[in-house]
């Protein structure tokens, strides 16, 4: 057996060297948790989840797509679409089914009364025109997208407008069937 020497130095200080690189910033630490989060929604489609921080960086609620209780969920009787013909002439396609990750973290402020107002919004891609009107609605002034809604170039522009600051993080457009 061969015996490798440490001295303190080998030891200690090169641990918290390392500790130290791989501490996430808070922008990384909230987004990745989205993705564990969006395994709660009954809506397949995009698995949108958001988590709705303080400005102290304290969660303060997080949301999925789910339908209203007491109503059957998307995984169980099928997903609910409804297809939007645009003024261009464009199609998209939706389903209607659920309330979205996005409204469901809004509305447990609402339900618990908790404030929202001056907080930050994290998602998996970024929110329909329904939602940003909600967030712009309730004070929401940063909202921090892992990547693009494949309809939501209108929110991004209104959210903008109305001063809220959008960060995308990759500038590609979330993929899945139907849209
Ligand atoms: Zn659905
Ligand atoms: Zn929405």
């Amino acid at each position: 057996m061969e015996e490798v020497k440490q001295t303190p130095q080998d030891i200690k200080p090169t641990n918290v060297v390392e500790e130290k690189k791989s501490r996430p910033s808070w922008d990384d630490y909230f987004l990745g948790l989205l993705e564990p989060l969006s395994k709660r929604g009954s809506c397949d489609r995009g698995s949108q989840s958001a988590i709705i921080v303080s400005p102290g960086h304290t969660i303060i609620a997080t949301g999925y797509a789910g339908s209203p209780p007491g109503m059957p969920h998307c995984d169980e009787a099928g997903h609910m679409m409804n297809t939007v013909i645009h003024e261009d002439g464009t199609q998209s396609q939706h389903c209607v089914r659920t309330i979205h990750g996005e409204e469901n973290a809004i509305l447990q402020c609402a339900k618990d009364g908790v404030k929202i107002e001056g907080g930050t919004m994290y998602m998996r891609m970024s929110p329909c025109y329904n939602c940003a009107m909600r967030i712009i609605r309730v004070g929401i002034k940063r909202v921090v997208s892992q990547k693009k809604y494949h309809a939501g170039q209108k929110s991004i522009d209104m959210l903008e407008k109305c001063g809220v600051k959008v960060d995308i993080i990759d500038d590609s457009i979330m993929q899945y069937a139907k849209q």
